[in-house]
């Protein structure tokens, strides 16, 4: 592990670090994932736009195994897992570890402070020593301007101060690759800013990141791919200036006029 948990462990910028291949979801009669493949560059910043209901989230999700897909192979970093093979328990829980998501709400526990709620998973879930843990997360804290903040409580603080919480407790489980699911969609309008600063240090920093979120000109500024989804489907990908300034698709132009 690095000295510095703010630093991503690949930060190389070489070969895919993540690998989807004919990634297949229904919920019941609903197809929502109708094979999507596409690969993301170790430290590079891959952003996710589609319309409502396109299957964005649920993306997102199967990379972190919170959904489980009905088909595909997808490798996380060192996990490969062939979701319409055989897998167990133990796979899932070692694949899942390899990223890190950060939700639309802020989804601290209301009852611990803000540190109590970063050293959780590093402590309960990863069995790190306690001292450890809170010396990371009180560098990272540091790092997002809320050190001063640390033994305080969710309810006390910004949406944006909460959601900056939310991504150091992501960061504190020291993943391979972070998952942000419109981190900036339930903030009020001045706050979405300092979220979205603390999402470009991590990309400057070398971070690999998959982001789904409707903020287009940060996917402008940062996306090194953006990919949009359609009915289940990736319509295009690309870098931002193609997919986004160039697009090939009028649904892609349809979907960007409404936006802009
Ligand atoms: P997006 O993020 O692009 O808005 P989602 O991935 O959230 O799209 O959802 C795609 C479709 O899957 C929607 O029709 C949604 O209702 C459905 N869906 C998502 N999660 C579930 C679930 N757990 N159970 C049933 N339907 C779901």
């Amino acid at each position: 592990m690095t000295d510095n948990p703010v630093t991503p462990p690949a930060a190389t910028g070489h070969g895919p670090l993540i690998d989807v291949d004919g990634l297949r979801k229904s919920f019941g009669d609903n197809e929502v994932l109708k094979g999507i493949d596409f690969a993301v560059p170790a430290g590079s910043v891959t952003v996710i736009i589609g319309p409502s209901g396109s299957g964005k989230t649920t993306i997102l999700r199967s990379l972190n195994a919170l959904d489980l897909p009905d088909a595909g192979i997808i490798r996380v970093a060192d996990e490969t897992i062939d979701f319409a093979g055989s897998y167990g328990k133990a796979d899932i829980a070692r694949y899942r570890r390899q990223s890190a998501m950060v939700f639309q709400g802020h989804n601290l526990f209301p009852h611990k402070t803000v540190l109590e709620n970063v050293i959780e998973g590093p402590v309960i879930v990863q069995k790190r020593p306690r001292a450890e843990a809170v010396a990371d997360a009180e560098r990272l804290l540091t790092e997002v301007g809320l050190i001063e903040k640390r033994d305080e409580y969710p309810d006390q603080l910004s949406g944006g101060q909460q959601q900056r919480v939310g991504i150091v407790r992501a960061l504190a489980l020291q993943p391979k690759v972070m998952l942000f699911d419109e981190p900036t969609s339930a903030l009020d309008p001045e706050l979405v800013g300092d979220v979205l600063t603390v999402l470009k240090d991590l990309a400057a920093q070398g971070w690999t990141m998959v982001v789904v979120t409707h903020e287009i000109r940060f996917a402008r500024q940062v996306a090194d791919q953006v990919i949009f989804a359609d009915h289940g489907v990736v319509l295009e990908r690309g870098t931002a200036r193609q997919v986004i300034d160039d697009p090939t698709h009028e649904r892609t132009r349809q979907f960007l006029r409404r936006l802009l």
